[in-house]
């Protein structure tokens, strides 16, 4: 960034920031998950990991689509929050050594990436839309569907038993 000029300048610029930003975090996230996927004990949080690496894999692939129809290269902008999101995930995890109590908190780790992703691939759909660029709203909107279906999946497996197996190890109050 310049003395006398600024790098984002128009919304079509804001949209390619945004876009940039969450390939950034796209490619931290195939990163943070094998890590949760090790560190995860119910199979079925383990196996969900598993999908949800694969899917972001090919997010990565749609997103480098959109960038090709804006005619980009693709190209990622740091993202402070991802890299803080992750960073917090990991420290969290470092702390616990009860299995269980240790599902229930990369469950809650993995919903603040979800949700961050939602609010971003939410604010792209309504600028592609803005600026008319409807092939590329399609491609985004298809993977917050996915990041909805996985925060969907997370919610029920923590509702319905991890977080109950975290509180049985706990210890009596
Ligand atoms: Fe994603
Ligand atoms: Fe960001
Ligand atoms: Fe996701």
């Amino acid at each position: 960034m310049g003395l006398f000029t600024k790098d984002i300048q128009t919304f079509d610029d804001l949209f390619l920031h945004q876009l940039q930003d969450v390939y950034f975090a796209e490619n931290q996230i195939t990163k943070a998950l094998p890590r949760m996927i090790e560190k995860a004990t119910d199979p079925e949080l383990k196996q969900g990991f598993e999908t949800h690496l694969r899917e972001t894999e090919g997010q990565i692939t749609r997103l480098e689509r959109v960038f090709a129809l804006l005619g980009e290269e693709p190209k990622g902008a740091t993202c402070p929050a991802i890299e803080g999101i992750i960073k917090e995930a990991n420290e969290v995890a470092s702390d616990i050594a009860d299995k269980a109590v240790l599902d229930a908190a990369l469950i809650a780790s993995a919903q603040a990436v979800e949700h961050y992703e939602i609010t971003r691939y939410g604010t792209l759909i309504a600028w592609a839309t803005q600026l008319g660029r409807e092939q590329e709203a399609q491609i985004l909107k298809s993977i917050l569907d996915e990041e909805y279906a996985t925060d969907d999946k997370l919610t029920k497996m923590a509702t319905t038993k991890a977080n109950a197996k975290a509180e049985a190890v706990s210890e009596p109050v």
